[in-house]
């Protein structure tokens, strides 16, 4: 096994995890089966109870995990599947030790940090990462490791100490470490400051690990005599500094890091050869080409309430971008505060609302992710009805589909004041309700997780077909709340069906509304697992149906 590890310094959101997943892209085109591990050196046993607001988009996995962001990167970067253990937390990793002491396993020893807290992270790394993850049993050959925060925090002290004695249990030969800095530049002729990397890496270096490999971040490329001073105070040879500077997108951080030669430097520490043909590079420089030149553009309003902050709906986004690359066209998101579309807000802030309306009017079609609490909850019901009665296709995402559901309910069977029970536990018609094996005490791991199969009812309808005619799908959930099992029949009457319902045959998981061009919506997530080149089959069908195409 070769470990790759990645740290970071100076200040957080240098694209750490973006680098980290291009290296695993480069070993993988090399024919090394790759996995991956991102560390959070926060409490929190996991992200499930963390606001999207402040900690971004909380991902899921098909085991129920609820975990950090950046896996959802390693999985759309390598196309691989990871389990809620790929993601390590303080919080998992003093759960576990506090555990075994109470078990007596460490029976007459004080428990510390070094070694207890530093051998549980070493065992994990080395535990999780031979658990295969490509689909194909078997152990992967290199696990690409992520330290979350700077280097230097003293949240992550105990990890840093854990991976500089991890060099020594594996072996110096089968592990490379990679620093990911920053270069700002300064004054008028924009001067490129090594200042702050050569800081960072000598903190670094102070905790006992030597960086091979170091990733400068920075507006334009390097220059020459930046990384010749960088080289001569960061000791790192010349051809293992990096330049990570802007690119079109995202696609071309492989390439960049390969034409610098990072594939080179990884064949020789690691020891192994480069194949000759690397046929999975030019996938990649095909997609960063493709990116940069859609044509015309497709307009997708969002109606969230996290839109200021794009994180919070990241994989969402990553869903629609795959999706319009196979369509051909700009993704445009339009992004509208659900709020804003209320009623109330004619009243209160007439010019938002005349703004979000305009938005809404003026999109190809809309998307409502999903989400939790009550706020801005009548808005996204708004934006449903707009999309259902204009014809204008529609995709609903988990709470989307809620709302669709209870529109319908609303306007269509005449239940006045027709809710989710999260939202008004006296609705006189409860629409969508608290599912009976859900937890009400305890918020942490407790929903429905994870992938679970969902077998299509049909034999021909639009989602069917967008997922090749599938007599299944396995996708991955995420709630507490489900249709009223009660009102099924009748709203199914009226035209509005659940094509797909879970093993029991009671939960509803796909929706479609007959007689429309495309209004679905899905008690799933699906965006978990859109894959550039292989978009998630309800976006694509948005996509396609908001560019007018037949599905
Ligand atoms: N709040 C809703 C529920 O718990 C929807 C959840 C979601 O959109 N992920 O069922």
């Amino acid at each position: 096994m070769r470990y790759v590890v990645v740290t970071g310094g100076v200040l957080s959101g240098l694209g750490k995890g973006v680098t980290a997943s291009s290296i695993g892209v480069l070993l993988k085109s090399a024919g090394l089966r790759v996995t991956s591990i991102k560390i959070d050196p926060y409490l929190n046993i996991d992200a499930g109870t963390m606001s999207p607001f402040e900690h971004g988009e909380v991902f899921v996995l098909d085991d129920g995990g609820e975990v950090d962001l950046d896996l959802g990167n390693y999985e759309r970067f390598l196309d691989i599947a990871l389990m809620r253990d790929n993601n390590i937390t303080t919080g998992k990793v003093y759960a576990a030790v506090v555990e075994r002491e109470r078990r007596g396993d460490y029976l007459g020893k004080t428990v510390q940090v070094i070694p207890h807290i530093t051998n549980e992270i070493q065992e994990w790394i080395e535990k999780v990462a031979q658990v295969p993850s490509d689909g194909n049993n078997g152990v992967p050959d290199a696990c690409i490791i992520e330290l979350g925060g700077t280097v230097g925090d003293i949240e992550s002290a105990p990890f840093v100490e854990a991976l500089r004695q991890f060099q020594f249990r594996v072996g110096r030969e089968n592990i490379c470490f990679v620093h990911v800095s920053l270069v700002p530049v300064m004054g008028p002729v924009g001067e490129q400051k090594t200042k702050p990397t050569q800081h960072t890496v000598k903190e670094l270096r102070g905790l006992g690990i030597i960086p091979d490999i170091l990733v400068c971040r920075s507006a334009k490329p390097l220059q020459e005599e930046t990384r010749t001073k960088l080289a001569a105070f960061c000791h790192v040879p010349e051809e293992a500094i990096v330049s990570a500077h802007d690119v079109s997108n995202i696609y071309r951080v492989p390439m960049m890091l390969e034409e610098q030669g990072v594939s080179g430097v990884l064949s020789e520490l690691f020891g192994f050869e480069l194949p000759s043909k690397r046929p999975l590079l030019d996938d990649w420089k095909a997609m960063a080409d493709r990116v940069d030149n859609l044509e015309g553009e497709v307009h997708i309003a969002t109606v969230g309430k996290y839109t200021g902050l794009s994180d919070s709906y990241l994989s969402v986004i990553k869903a629609l971008q795959h999706s319009s690359y196979e369509v051909g066209r700009k993704l445009v998101i339009d992004w509208i505060e659900s709020a804003d579309l209320d009623d109330q807000t004619s009243a209160t802030d007439p010019e938002a609302y005349a703004a979000a309306w305009e938005l809404l009017r003026g999109a190809d079609g809309v998307l409502v992710p999903g989400g939790f609490g009550i706020r801005g909850i009548e808005g996204k019901i708004k934006a449903a009805e707009y999309a259902r009665t204009n014809n204008i296709p529609y995709l609903g995402v988990c709470l989307g589909l809620q709302v669709a559901t209870i529109e319908f309910c609303r306007n269509v069977l005449g239940m006045e004041g027709a809710n989710s029970t999260e939202f008004d536990a006296d609705t006189p018609h409860p629409a969508v309700v608290f599912m009976p094996e859900i937890s009400k005490t305890h918020m942490g791991g407790t929903m429905r997780l994870g992938t679970k199969p969902t077998p299509f009812l049909v034999d021909d309808c639009k989602m069917r077909r967008l997922y090749g005619g599938a007599d299944h799908v396995d996708e991955r959930h995420r709630h507490r709340y489900e249709v009223n099992p009660e009102l099924i029949e009748q709203i199914e009457s009226a035209g509005l069906k659940y094509v797909g319902k879970d093993e029991t045959g009671q939960r509803c998981e796909i929706m479609e509304l007959e007689g429309h061009p495309y209004y679905v919506g899905t008690q799933y997530h699906p965006e978990f697992k859109s894959r550039p080149g292989r978009p998630s089959p309800p976006f694509l069908g948005l996509l396609m149906a908001a560019c007018g195409q037949e599905i």
